[in-house]
């Protein structure tokens, strides 16, 4: 016995035993096929659910057609939410902090021994100032660089 999904031209979709696959080709022939909801006898398998041996393709397709993109699909939409995430702190940083260029590391040094006004500031470090800065105490953190077309 095989069990095949049907469709009429009408859209119903339903399910039938045949005997065989031969005999299923030889009823449709005959126009012995009739939709059981409302009895139009232009009826086809449907493709959409291909209802026989799906336990039998499913492994197949496990061993044959390993899927191509899988793993690295999920790393590429990763990679882009974290890129929109560092964009986003950027941005916070620079709407909420004073830009300071290659003074941040005196200006953070001041502001930390209250030689200045206290306040956010961002702007350009070198991983010395910066590893020296935290051995200080004062409190940085590195933020992603925008990617510059020259340079
Ligand atoms: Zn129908």
């Amino acid at each position: 016995m095989i069990r095949y999904s049907l469709i009429c031209a009408d859209g119903h979709e339903f399910e039938s035993w045949f005997a065989s696959g031969d005999a299923y080709d030889t009823l449709e022939k005959q126009g012995h096929l009739s939709c059981v909801v409302c009895g139009s006898s232009k009826v086809e398998k449907s493709l959409m659910a291909p209802a026989i041996a799906r336990k039998g393709n499913r492994e197949a397709k496990l061993h044959d057609a390993p899927e191509p993109v899988g793993d690295g699909g999920e790393a590429l939409k990763a990679a882009k939410e974290l890129a929109a995430f560092m964009e986003k702190v950027r941005t916070h940083v620079e709407s909420n902090a004073e830009y300071v260029g290659e003074n941040f590391a005196d200006e953070a040094r001041a502001i930390h021994n209250k030689e200045a006004e206290i306040r956010q500031i961002y702007g350009e470090a070198t991983l010395e100032e910066a590893r020296d800065l935290i051995e200080d105490g004062v409190a940085v953190a590195p933020i992603p660089v925008r990617r510059r077309k020259s340079n």
